[in-house]
């Protein structure tokens, strides 16, 4: 079983004597089967958490159990895990099948079954027709795919996967994302994927872990994460072009409350589920993703008159970008395509039921409590 479960993990490195916190007080509890990605910047401590689950690292405090099992002293070839780093080296001299079969060859299995699993495993990863050739001779896609053959061989209970696709490019990349989703359903192993590419992350996970700074911002599924994010920093991790944030502060304009920019572009009235929340002369950070604001021909329902800074045709969508203010752009995405010049007038409507606020001190999404409820 491979439900696996961090439990108020800590991971202390020492540099120069100096501590680096590079995990803290990490709860993640991820069910036999699912399919999990660990997301945010560069040094936030993604990798270090895999390391701990697979045995690579100790672990500062905490416990790590996988099926009810606590793994913290077991060696890493006792806890069964399979792992696919983005370089993890193959022995050049051997062969492709050589390579799959090294652990197998290792624990003394017998040849003919070892035969059949390399056949199986090959066979789902489509790379029966490298079996033969040295790891020299393949290109990142494919050594990628015997990278998780390599991993997979050992049928383990948990499959680590980290960055296995930050090296690929374009098409390849995209290939290998649908691969590795295809192949999780067929092999339905708990599978942790670390990334920092939040489309990747997406795209591929039951659930994602956001992580900044060794710390969990949030836990939950892509639409989760992308509708409800419950502060400043998922808000603008999740999404592209990022949600437009920006600093407001309450006003009252004839008995109602608006949230209004310092320049008075924006100035949008706070919908009712907020005005329990919200208090006069506040400041706080107003977020709208660019696929919640509609472009509005002619008519007088618009949230903001402006001009166009930038316009881009890409297709399939258009975009538009405003300057509010000096730093701060405003981006529209539309399905629908329009042709603007630089300097044109354009209206521009919020949509109410999709906005965001988020107090400007902590970051917190202001009625988080009653999204818990
Ligand atoms: P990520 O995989 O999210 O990019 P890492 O887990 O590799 O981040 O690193 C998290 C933090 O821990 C970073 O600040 C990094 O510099 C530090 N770190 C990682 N490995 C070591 C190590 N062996 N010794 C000291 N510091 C480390
Ligand atoms: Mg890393």
């Amino acid at each position: 079983m491979g439900e696996l479960v961090i439990k108020d993990v800590f991971k202390t490195y020492y540099k120069n004597k100096q501590p680096i916190n590079a995990v803290k007080s990490l709860n993640l509890h991820c069910k036999n089967g699912e399919f999990v990605a660990l997301l945010g910047p560069s040094g936030c401590g993604k990798s270090t958490t895999l390391r701990m689950i697979a045995g690579l690292e100790d672990i500062s405090l905490g416990d790590i159990t996988i099926g009810n099992k606590r793994i913290n002293d077991l060696h890493p070839k006792d806890r069964n895990i399979g792992l696919a780093f983005e370089n993890y080296a193959m022995y050049p001299p051997l062969t492709v099948y050589e390579n799959i079969g090294f652990n197998l060859k290792a624990k003394n299995v017998p040849a003919k079954k070892i035969k059949e699993e390399i056949h199986k495993i090959a066979n789902l990863l489509d790379i029966t027709d490298l079996l033969d050739m040295k790891p020299g001779a393949l290109s990142g896609g494919q050594k990628q795919r015997v990278n998780i053959a390599r991993a997979l061989i050992r049928r383990p209970d948990v499959l680590l996967l980290d960055e296995p696709l930050s090296h690929l490019d374009g098409k390849v990349r995209q290939r290998m994302r649908t691969e590795i989703k295809h192949l999780h359903t067929e092999i339905n192993c708990t599978t942790i994927i670390v990334t920092h590419d939040q489309l990747e992350a997406m795209a591929l996970a039951d659930r994602i872990a956001i992580i900044n700074d060794g710390v969990l911002q949030q836990f939950g599924t892509p639409l989760e994460v992308f509708n409800n994010p419950v502060n400043e920093f998922v808000a603008g991790f999740i999404g592209e072009p990022p949600m437009n944030i920006f600093t407001v502060v309450t006003v009252y304009d004839n008995g109602k409350p608006y949230f209004k920019t310092e320049n008075s572009v924006i100035k949008f009235e706070v919908p009712d589920k907020y005005l329990s929340y919200v208090k006069e002369g506040e400041k706080y950070k107003f977020g709208i993703r660019p696929t919640d604001i509609t472009i509005s021909t002619g008519g007088n329902q618009y949230t903001i008159q402006t001009n166009v800074s930038v316009f881009e045709n890409l297709g399939e969508e258009c975009r538009v970008h405003i300057r509010i203010e000096d730093d701060n752009i405003l981006s529209v995405v539309s399905n629908e395509i329009y042709h603007f010049n630089s300097g044109d007038q354009i209206k521009l409507l919020f949509n109410q039921e999709r906005i965001h606020v988020f107090d400007s001190k902590t970051g917190e999404r202001i009625d988080k409590v009653l999204q818990l409820l």
